[in-house]
């Protein structure tokens, strides 16, 4: 990874999947944990695994398995190492060993959100009883599963303190910040922490088909035990998008149902309470499941619901694991399938969607089991607040919006031209998503469509370290440039053209430009002294009287300006030579022949 300075991760991951020396295995006697029932594969209690247990279990299976192996993939912000648990019997450990099994890869991220440690003990339980149930072993032959134990080991490790008031437990557990108080869940754009260069590192190289992220979920009470999130559906390339709405999401359910565990769609409420309607949650590519989504990867999160027992939660997340599992070994060829072509899609077509919105005219509805809703008087301010009757069931139809459309779309150039000057930050955070770019060695003349910035909304305080832009407006001018020696070309036609457009298209939502990596742009750099400037405004004036004629109309039309004595000579400024060619000016250009 040049440039990039957790290339050490890098290779250690790599160094661990080529290196499968043979192990002497022994049969442990002993259970892993007195918490496994091994005959009914449930979790029992109200405590979760501390990292440093959880980790312990894994090396323990690691030793007693051959299909199974724990490797470190990088580091924590705090320096901790990251782990990846592969079970994949009988076809090695690399990706390349695994595909030419004709395997299909799930990916488990445990512990994004630590404060949510349901499905580190999911995950262990999964991992069990993968590798010791002979029934259960049957829904990895066509699957390797990548399982991350724990990625925010931080914050797993900052049990002190409680948090999550409304959460019924477990009784300790981590928080949702990581070292530097991210929140690793909006990081997968911008990757300030460390722990994404590791993540987005090791997805690049297993490229999985699916990503599972564990989770649980706040908001409005209910009787379902699990809440299903699902990559936005609409923007999905239409093969996956197919496979996932018309096969996996229907036979989730039905797992899920047949284990007597109830299920919705992850949601937010129109109003304050479930029956005036639901929408689906919209991930932008900051998320996990956004990003993954322009790798044209299915993600799936498990939004186990806060307010059910922690063991009910464990089991809930353990369940949705496994019947991922199963639609993945129930149409292993079809998944394949799907993502090929979804690849190839992105690769050829010339046109993607960005900034995504509602579509309030679909509206479908959705069988709701949930408790019925009322206000009584606080007993802390006094005021009205809102009860769920647990006591009671409500059984009703509600409104449900799980559609959205494309705000704005964006033909893809032939290429982008990345100016040397801004490969720093930007290079090493694509190179780990797997784009491609290339050096340019000659001066090269290019003919590009420059972008300049019009208008944008910025975030009053910062949002996760940045103070974020939105509503970016601007207009496109072609133009030659030369192209110089040192800067990069990211050529487009390959897998990774929609990453490359969500994050190089300075009015893309999640872009670069948005999450602050070109603010220095937006500043002016070169200004005048008012009045040894008259007279050359003066002049200038009497040079043109097409400006003369634009400075009239305007005073006319704009009462402030017309009083205005620095706003009239600024105009002429910006309208003369002197102009600043580089403020506004968007750096990367869009390659057009
Ligand atoms: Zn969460």
């Amino acid at each position: 990874m040049p440039g990039s300075p957790f290339c050490d991760g890098h290779s250690l991951l790599l160094a661990n999947f080529a290196g499968m020396h043979a192990r002497v295995f022994g049969i442990l006697g002993g259970l892993l944990s007195t918490l496994w029932s091994q005959a009914q594969w449930t979790f029992k209690g109200d405590s979760t695994a501390t990292w440093e247990q959880a980790i312990a279990r894994y090396q323990k299976l690691d030793r007693m398995h051959t299909g199974a192996r724990l490797l470190e993939i990088g580091n924590d912000d705090d320096g901790s190492p990251i782990h990846v648990f592969l079970i994949s019997d009988g076809s090695g450990f690399t990706p390349d060993s695994i595909r030419a099994a004709g395997k299909n890869i799930l990916w488990i991220t445990n512990g994004i959100h630590p404060g949510e440690p349901d499905g580190v003990d999911a995950s262990l339980l999964l991992a069990q009883a993968l590798l010791e149930s002979d029934q259960l072993m049957g829904l990895v032959v066509h699957t390797a599963v990548c399982i991350v134990p724990v990625y925010n080991v931080w914050g797993a490790k900052q049990r002190e303190h409680p948090s999550r008031p409304d959460q019924q437990g477990p009784s300790e557990h981590g928080i949702r910040a990581n070292a530097r108080n991210l929140d690793l869940n909006r990081d997968f754009v911008k990757m300030d922490a460390r722990n994404t260069w590791t993540l987005a590192d090791a997805l690049r190289t297993m490229d999985p088909d699916v990503y599972f992220e564990t989770h649980v979920s706040d908001g409005a009470d209910h009787r379902y035990v699990m809440e299903l999130l699902t990559t936005q559906k609409d923007k999905l390339s239409p093969s996956l998008s197919a496979f996932m709405t018309a096969t996996m999401i229907p036979e989730l359910y039905t797992w899920m149902d047949r284990k007597g565990m109830l299920m919705c769609p992850y949601f937010e409420t129109v109003q304050e309470v479930p029956d005036s309607g639901l929408v689906a949650f919209y991930d932008s590519p900051r998320y996990s499941t956004g990003y993954n989504a322009l790798f044209d990867r299915i993600g799936i999160l498990s939004e186990s619901h806060m307010l059910k027992p922690y063991a009910q939660r464990v089991n809930a997340t353990f369940q949705l694991m496994l019947a991922t599992l199963a639609v993945m070994n129930k149409y292993p060829g079809q998944l394949h399938e799907a993502r090929e072509e979804a690849k190839a899609r992105t690769a050829a077509v010339d046109t993607f969607g960005f900034n995504w919105t509602l579509d309030t005219t679909r509206v479908d509805s959705l069988e709701w089991k949930g408790y019925p809703a009322g206000q009584e008087a606080s007993r802390v301010t006094g005021l009205p607040r809102l009860e769920y009757d647990s006591r009671k069931t409500l059984d009703i139809t509600v409104p449900w919006m799980e559609s959205y459309r494309a705000s704005l779309m964006k033909r893809k150039p032939k290429a982008y031209h990345l100016p040397a000057a801004w490969a720093r930050d930007l290079v090493p955070r694509m190179e780990l998503s797997g784009v491609q770019l290339v050096r340019i060695t000659n001066d090269t003349v290019l003919t590009v469509e420059v972008s300049t910035i019009t208008d944008f909304n910025t975030s009053h305080s910062p949002f996760e370290g940045h103070y974020l832009h939105s509503d970016v407006r601007a207009t496109r001018e072609r133009t030659k440039i030369t192209a110089h020696q040192g800067d990069f070309i990211i050529s487009m036609g390959a897998a990774t053209d929609r990453y490359v457009m969500e994050v190089l298209e300075c009015d893309a939502e999640d872009s670069f430009f948005a999450w602050g990596f070109f603010d220095s742009i937006l500043q002016q750099k070169e200004w005048f002294t008012p009045y040894s400037f008259e007279d050359i405004a003066a002049f200038m004036l009497e040079q043109e009287p097409d400006l003369q004629k634009q400075l009239e109309v305007r005073r006319a039309g704009d009462p402030a300006f017309a009083s205005d004595r620095w706003a009239q000579l600024n105009f002429v400024l910006q309208h003369s030579a002197y102009r600043e060619r580089n403020y506004r000016r968007y750096p990367v250009l869009r390659v057009v022949e």
